[in-house]
């Protein structure tokens, strides 16, 4: 497998491959930078057909978090570790187990908490073998589910760019929400409270029903959920909905949400700009995990010290959306410059 040809690799420190036979344990962990501190992501277990997208995933991703714990003005570098989930049965407690002795001969280069696919109790797993873990939910600092902080990061960045914008309110705007999970349905909580119309989407119909009831949201099926009548669209579901064929649809004058890599390729914010898009940069906005998360890591997890860094957050996404105006020039790349200068990569 090629590495340093990848187009992604971009300078990576470190790029580890781990093997348990016995586990099934298949994992790279990519550190990307560790500049500002020990590099910081989480683990993602996922059905990877090959070898070669694991890499691409994890190598990506760890640079995500570069920017991201940058961004959020953490003394945290960026990495990111991914779990070839085995085919078939397979024993999950083996599996993490494995994976924390792994991220044990790193010596604290890379501390892990939960992403995609992984849960509170595999952390507590690794936890056993490892203090290089975060996102736990007991002990001294355990700062919990990163997930309601992350939509308080979310929802502070769309009242900022819905002023900044439209100089307006929530109240009374329409907001297309694009998946209702761990963020998207405490964002919707948040959003309701604040006067917002609400229109929603999911692959989970449950879920729906509940945002039509607790909300009054207008559901529509996932296809739909772009070329929806709205001011904002949120989308806190899937990557790279940010394409050409979205695109074309959109009407709103506003982007911001919780998922990671929204653009499908950098030109797509460009575009955006040319069409008077106001593009919130996604690793900017959903910051708001990792801050949550930071705390525990540095041992010292207290309410106050998450606000400030919040505070922070909508301080630096204010800065990007003046910059961008005043130079004439996207966000996302104004935000790229900006992550890079404080990595050291520029
Ligand atoms: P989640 O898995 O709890 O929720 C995702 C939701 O999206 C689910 O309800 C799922 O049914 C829905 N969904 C999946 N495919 C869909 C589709 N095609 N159309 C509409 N809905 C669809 O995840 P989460 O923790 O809420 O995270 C949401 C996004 O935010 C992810 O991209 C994640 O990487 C990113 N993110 C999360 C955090 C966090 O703190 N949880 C932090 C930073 C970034």
């Amino acid at each position: 497998m090629a590495i340093f040809e990848n187009a992604d690799f971009d300078d990576h420190e470190s790029v580890h491959a781990f093997t348990d036979p016995q586990s099934g344990l298949k994992a790279i962990i990519a550190i990307h930078s560790t500049k500002l501190g020990p590099s910081a992501g989480g683990c993602r277990l996922w059905q990877y057909v090959t070898s070669e997208q694991a890499m691409t995933d994890a190598l990506r991703l760890s640079r995500g978090m570069s920017y991201k714990n940058a961004m959020a003005g953490l003394n945290l570098g960026g990495g990111k570790a991914v779990v070839m989930r085995p085919e078939g049965d397979f024993d999950r407690e083996a599996l993490f187990v494995a994976f924390g002795k792994a991220i044990q001969t790193l010596g604290g280069r890379y501390y892990t908490a939960e992403d995609v696919g992984v849960s509170p109790d595999d952390m507590r797993v690794v936890r056993r073998q490892t203090n290089y873990v975060a996102g736990l939910d007991d002990g001294e600092f355990a700062s919990g589910d990163p997930s309601p902080v992350t939509a308080d990061g979310v929802f502070r960045s769309i009242k900022l760019a819905a002023d900044k914008k439209m100089n307006s309110s929530l109240k009374g705007l329409r907001i297309a929400v694009q998946g209702l999970g761990h963020v998207g349905f405490d964002l919707c909580k948040r959003l309701d409270h604040a006067g917002a119309e609400l229109i929603v989407t999911d692959i989970n119909s449950e879920i729906l029903r509940t945002a039509e009831s607790e909300f009054g949201a207008k559901i529509v099926v996932p296809d739909d959920i772009y070329a929806v009548d709205a001011d904002i669209y949120a989308p806190c579901a899937l990557g790279a909905t940010l394409n050409p064929k979205s695109l074309d649809q959109l009407k709103v004058s506003v982007i911001a949400g919780a998922a990671n890599n929204q653009l499908s390729v950098p030109q797509m914010g460009q575009q955006l700009h040319e069409m008077d898009v106001l593009y919130c940069p996604d690793y900017v906005v959903n910051g708001g995990g990792i801050i949550n998360i930071a705390g525990e890591i540095d041992g010292s997890y207290n309410k106050d010290w998450v606000e400030d860094k919040l505070q922070g957050l909508e301080n630096t996404l204010s800065e990007i959306i003046d910059l961008a105006s005043t130079s004439h020039r996207s966000t996302h790349v104004i935000a790229d410059e900006m992550a890079q200068a404080r990595i050291g990569r520029r």
